[in-house]
């Protein structure tokens, strides 16, 4: 199934191009924030069917975005995947023990990242009987 919709949600340039770029090749259709809140807000309005996440955020940083993301019943089950430059595994297991679906470091590995964003969408699909 082409063309989901995935919203990223990032505040560098750099990075927010990278991956838009990327996905819009892979087909999806991608939506952005650079702002924890505008992702929520976004998040509540688009209902997309995959979020990226930077953790380092202006005015809500990621794990507090995903949680008011996890509080609203209408965007409780959108994978939500942490992008980050945090590598250290201190920093990745507060990430995962926080409720993110997953976790991407940045630079990003561009063919695992792609496969990455395939599995999560093929198992959403999948779940919701698609
Ligand atoms: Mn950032």
């Amino acid at each position: 199934m082409a063309g989901e919709l995935i919203l990223v949600v990032e505040d560098d340039v750099k990075s927010r191009k990278l991956v838009h770029d990327l996905l819009e090749h892979e087909g999806y259709r991608v939506a952005q924030a650079t702002a924890g809140d505008e992702g929520v807000r976004l998040a509540k309005e688009l209902v997309p069917a995959l979020i990226l996440m930077d953790i380092q955020l202006p005015i809500l940083d990621g794990i507090a975005a995903l949680g008011r993301i996890r509080d609203d019943p209408a965007t409780r089950s959108i994978p939500v995947v942490a992008v980050t430059a945090s590598a250290m595994a201190q920093d990745r297991n507060k990430i995962l023990a926080a409720g993110f679906d997953s976790y991407q470091r940045k630079p990003i590995d561009v063919r695992e990242f792609a496969a990455l964003v395939r599995r999560l969408i093929d198992a959403r699909a999948e779940a919701r009987g698609a």
